[in-house]
């Protein structure tokens, strides 16, 4: 085969495989195979000191003809395909801007939530300020200044979870009332406050019961606070909350902190107390408990008890919700399921 003939089947070659090239990586091989140091083409090159001295400048022109011929076609093929593959990317990358845009989830405040605020709102209209207070305590506000000694049985009786107890007794509050000789500690009478917020304690879960459950603080002192001041306010309550049509009732019930104590409960909305399970069959829900705060109470805070009266109460704030919204389970309340709490 003469110089011109390897020359020629190269070309050829090198063109039909040009052709073939998809994509600038195979480009790139190709210009190895053939262009390239160690390329077909180089190597034929090479050759060209074999040649007669009347045949090699002929030949030398050729093969570097097609050298230049081959270069242009690789770089028109280059463009090419760098101009195929930054289409594709655009394709790939590309944003439909018809697409309508995906709606915001829009939050509604927890039933909870709601409800504190709500009763925040009534209360206010009866002249009580909202003030919050730590979920951690120590024993001497969760007890001791509500007249809950150390050694007195009714401390037993709260299920309380004890953070530590090796220095200081510290607890997570088993109710709201500790803010009650907070408030009384930093403030002089006349004082009207509530205190909405968590309470803890170490109890069986089931319809009406979570070891995590929020109370309102309420609480009132001054000259001359009476039992019907109390009953007045708890009735407006629950004129405000459920309407005139649910009877609420008190009952004789002790607390340490107040003299005397007594239950309010309010008729089950949910059976119109015929009794349903929410209230365990009685027709009536207590909402807590509530009385005349105790002497000693205002005593330890520096109160002159002789001169100052007043009335506490707490309310379970999840059973007023349950009893507003008719959700039969309290544990639902706490379950973070988005259908459930989207309803309201
Ligand atoms: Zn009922």
């Amino acid at each position: 085969m003469t110089f011109q003939d390897q020359l020629n089947a190269i070309k050829s070659s090198a063109e039909v495989e040009l052709n073939k090239v998809a994509d600038l990586q195979g480009l790139e091989t190709w210009e190895r195979q053939y262009l390239g140091s160690k390329g077909e083409l180089t190597a034929l090159l090479k050759q060209l000191g074999s040649l007669t001295a009347e045949e090699r400048p002929a030949a030398g022109r050729a093969a570097n003809a097609v050298k230049v011929e081959l270069t242009a076609e690789f770089e028109e093929r280059r463009t090419t395909l760098a101009a195929a593959a930054a289409d594709q990317h655009l394709v790939e990358d590309a944003v439909d801007v018809t697409l309508p845009g995906r709606p915001q989830i829009e939050g509604v405040a927890h039933p909870v939530s709601q409800m504190i605020r709500e009763l925040s709102d009534i209360f206010a209209l009866m002249g009580f300020q909202t003030v919050f207070g730590p979920e951690v305590e120590t024993g001497r506000y969760n007890f001791d200044l509500l007249n809950i000694p150390s050694d007195h049985p009714a401390r037993d009786v709260w299920d309380t979870m004890i953070i530590d107890s090796d220095h200081e007794e510290i607890v997570l509050r088993t109710h709201t009332s500790p803010m009650q000789a907070r408030v009384m500690e930093q403030t002089n009478p006349p004082v009207r406050v509530i205190v909405p917020g968590r309470a803890y304690r170490y109890e069986a879960q089931d319809a009406s019961h979570e070891w995590m459950f929020h109370q309102l603080e309420g609480l009132a002192v001054d000259e001359t606070i009476t039992l019907t001041d109390l009953k007045g306010v708890l009735q407006e309550l629950a004129r405000q909350l459920f309407g005139p049509r649910r009877r609420i009732r008190f009952r004789c019930d002790y607390f340490p902190f107040v003299e005397p104590g007594v239950d309010f409960a309010v008729d089950c909305a949910i059976c119109d107390g015929k009794g349903c399970r929410v209230c365990k069959y009685s027709g009536w829900l207590e909402m807590g408990g509530a009385g005349m705060v105790h002497p000693s109470v205002l005593e330890g805070v520096g109160y002159d008890s002789e001169r100052y009266t007043g009335f506490a109460f707490g309310l379970g704030v999840e059973r007023l919700a349950m009893i507003r919204y008719g959700i039969p389970d309290i544990r639902v309340l706490f379950e973070n399921d988005p259908r459930f709490l989207a309803q309201f």
